[in-house]
């Protein structure tokens, strides 16, 4: 692919979509091809250590759902209807078999739905290891680095005896100094996106970046080392249109043509938090060192917010404004996942803040598997035109 990238830099970003779409792991099958032995770790987001899966010589691979991909015919039997549906198409996939490329899943303390989807796939598959990290809600004081590198020494100990290989501390920096290059060229790609958005769409953007979940991250960083290469010489009409910042869409993922049809309807968005979980922290992880207590460190102080983490030492609704400013938006536009409480209990405090702020706003709701986008088109475009034309 990294050849395709460099030979057709334009037709990078439409197969990065289609390997989005494709529920048989293509770039995850030829990887265990590759590596006979090899084991690949399937890991919810958000805040999931790739780092150590990687030093373990294992593919972490993170699940997104299942977009529109996949009719629900077991998972509406195992969950309520009011849950979102990131978390049911995940069990489908499981209970179809679609993750049999896997060789464990990793979920985390974000919510209950995620708490209680690690436990539901574990009873309902019984061979595959199945673990569970909890994450510190107290980042006053030193206590939860303690806790969170004791967490990620447990999980060590299983991956361990699942590949049967020691994970060396050396292993554990080679792997935070090669995941620091991934955040910092995904980093310099949004500024660019910020500074030029007309040289590079969100919706291309996105997929390059969610296509790093399906791929080592050396080749991801080869890709991405590519395309920054490329993306100077492109040129780009600037139109008519609103910055905007996307909040909300932090786990579950909007449809992909969601996203095109928002800056088809007059939106540039200026910076989103989508796919978190490829650049949780805002600075790079230190490498010398406790490599545990570096990360565990970083979860807790150098890690992006989210209505999944809580932090009262910098309330997320106050570094929404400070984003918006720093992206020099003049709205925000809320794409929440259906049935996700997190953001759905935030967006009152945001919206307090924003209107506090003199910031416009709009909230959407979307769901993995939408087909028409009619509507969304419709509210985005009345909201472009209520701005531009005030
Ligand atoms: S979309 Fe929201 S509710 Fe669903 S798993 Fe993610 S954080 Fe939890």
């Amino acid at each position: 692919m990294r050849e395709t990238l460099a030979f057709d830099f334009e037709r990078t970003f439409d197969q990065c979509a289609t390997l989005l779409g494709d529920l048989t792991f293509p770039t995850v099958a030829a990887w265990k091809q590759e590596h006979p032995g090899g084991r690949v770790i399937g890991y919810f987001p958000v805040y999931a250590p790739s780092e150590i899966i990687h030093a373990a010589g294992m593919l972490p691979v993170a699940l997104h759902g299942a977009g529109d991909g996949l009719e629900l015919q077991h998972a509406d039997a195992r969950f309520g209807s009011f849950i979102c549906s990131i978390v049911k198409s995940t069990l489908e996939l499981a209970m179809t078999e679609r993750l049999a490329l896997m060789d464990g899943l990793l979920f985390s303390t974000i919510c209950d739905s995620a708490r209680n989807l690690a436990f539901v796939i574990k009873r309902n598959q019984p061979g595959m290891y199945v673990d569970f990290l909890h994450l510190p809600h107290n980042p006053n004081g030193t206590a939860s680095h303690d806790f969170l590198a004791s967490e990620y020494r447990r999980l060590i100990g299983h991956l361990q005896e699942l590949s049967g290989r020691t994970i060396s501390d050396e292993a554990l920096r080679n792997s935070i100094a090669v995941f620091n290059e991934n955040r910092n060229l995904l980093r310099r790609l949004y500024e660019f996106r910020r500074d030029y958005p007309e040289r590079l769409r969100t919706w291309e953007l996105y997929v390059l970046m969610r296509a790093g979940n399906f791929v080592p991250v050396e080749t991801h960083n080869e890709w991405l080392r590519g395309v920054l290469e490329e993306l100077p010489g492109r040129t780009g009409k600037r139109r008519d249109a609103i910055r905007v910042v996307i909040e909300g869409s932090f786990c579950e993922q909007p449809p992909l043509d969601l996203i095109r049809v928002m800056e088809e309807a007059g939106c540039t968005i200026a910076d989103d938090d989508f796919i978190l979980g490829r650049r949780w922290f805002n600075a790079d992880v230190p490498v010398a060192g406790d490599p545990l207590m570096n990360l565990a460190e970083s979860y807790q102080d150098r890690s992006v917010y989210s209505s999944v983490r809580h932090d009262n030492r910098n309330p997320r609704h106050k570094q929404l404004v400070e984003k918006v400013r720093q992206a020099k938006a003049q709205a925000v536009v809320f794409l929440t996942a259906k049935f996700c409480e997190p953001a759905c209990f935030d967006y009152v405090l945001f919206k307090r803040e924003l209107e506090a702020a003199k910031i416009p706003h709009l909230p959407l709701e979307f769901e993995e598997k939408a087909y028409t986008f009619d509507r969304f088109r419709m509210e985005v475009e009345t909201f472009v035109e209520s701005l531009l034309f005030e």
